[in-house]
């Protein structure tokens, strides 16, 4: 049987016993925040790589500090307590890992101030997470992305996924793969789970930091991997709707979405309609760099086991 062990408030215990009460703070009022990391699971070493780790509880501890939740240790700390959870668990294939820190006290009261904090980690194997074959099919939302003045969008905040949620049912109910949000004055946001990128005329454009974006650690990886192995400049701007419908290509990136072409936005074909030769080339990289293949890129990728006899180096 495979075991599936959690962490949870300090201790590593069973997933079933690892049990929140209905009175719960979080459940009740969204006061969570949360990362998803994903593991890459390399046959050859029999290696399991976990990407960019550090950086993704460095930034569950700025979600922290907007929300008023302390992480119970030290992001090293964190990363040591998820290795020894995963080898507990012992997946040989791609896993989810999910840190989630949140308010934990079983009150009534809308507030962050004076409450406890609590924290659990569990991990899912993963796959594709939007399987469209050559390329998604999105639609700009109804919805708007949430405000940094109502609910910051850079912290990775629980409640926030109702805004993703309302927008990414909609587009499927409609026949789309995935929304597209604009910020309330109109300009390009991001996805219900993804950062958005566009190619046009030799650059990547992306929207920068104050569009009410999460700031992706993928999309950083995009930008740096585009700069470095292709030449390729990454600008940081407002986006117009209408600069999608005309760009050479759009992907969305993310650590559940990686880097998912967008063949259709709005019933109008992106560039070719399939894979764009650019999109094409930044997945290949990516997915040797996140399976520990690329030694230059390898710092990216904590492995999980003790490294064995067959291991080679990428
Ligand atoms: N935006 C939103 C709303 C997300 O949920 C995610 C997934 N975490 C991203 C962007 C992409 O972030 P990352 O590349 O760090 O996973």
């Amino acid at each position: 049987m495979v075991a599936n062990n959690a962490y949870f408030n300090g201790e590593f215990v069973p997933l079933a016993e690892a049990k929140i009460s209905i009175m719960t703070h979080t459940f009740n009022y969204g006061t969570g925040c949360f990362e998803g990391i994903r593991g890459y699971w390399n046959a050859d070493e029999e290696q399991l790589y976990l990407f960019r780790m550090p950086e993704h509880f460095g930034r569950l501890a700025r979600s922290g500090r907007i929300l008023g939740i302390a992480l119970p240790d030290s992001t090293a700390e964190l990363c040591r307590i998820t290795i020894e959870l995963i080898r507990r668990n012992n997946p040989r294939e791609d896993v989810y890992i999910r840190p989630i820190a949140y308010k934990k006290s079983e009150v009534i009261g809308v507030r962050l101030h004076n409450l406890e904090d609590g924290f659990a980690i569990f991990t899912a194997p993963f796959g594709k997470y939007i399987d469209a074959q050559g390329g998604c099919r999105c639609c700009t939302s109804s919805w708007r992305r949430v405000d940094d003045n109502a609910i910051p969008a850079r912290a990775k905040v629980t409640g926030i996924y109702v805004n993703s949620a309302l927008a990414k049912t909609e587009a499927q109910l409609n026949g789309f793969d995935e929304a597209i949000m604009l910020t309330h004055d109109g300009h390009v946001s991001e996805g219900s789970g993804e950062n958005i990128f566009l190619y046009a005329d030799g650059a990547l454009v992306t929207p920068g930091s104050s569009e009410n974006i999460l700031l992706g650690i993928t999309r950083a990886t995009v930008i740096q991997i585009a700069r470095e192995e292709l030449g390729i400049p990454t600008i940081e701007r407002s986006i117009d709707r209408s600069e999608l419908y005309s760009a050479a290509e759009v992907f969305l990136t993310g650590t559940a979405a990686e880097i998912t072409p967008v063949a259709e936005i709005d019933r109008r074909t992106v560039g070719n309609g399939g894979i764009g030769p650019l999109t094409a080339q930044l997945q290949e990289i990516f997915f040797n760099i996140v399976r520990g293949k690329q030694r230059k890129y390898r710092e990216w990728c904590t492995p999980v086991y003790a490294v064995s006899h067959s291991g080679s180096a990428g």
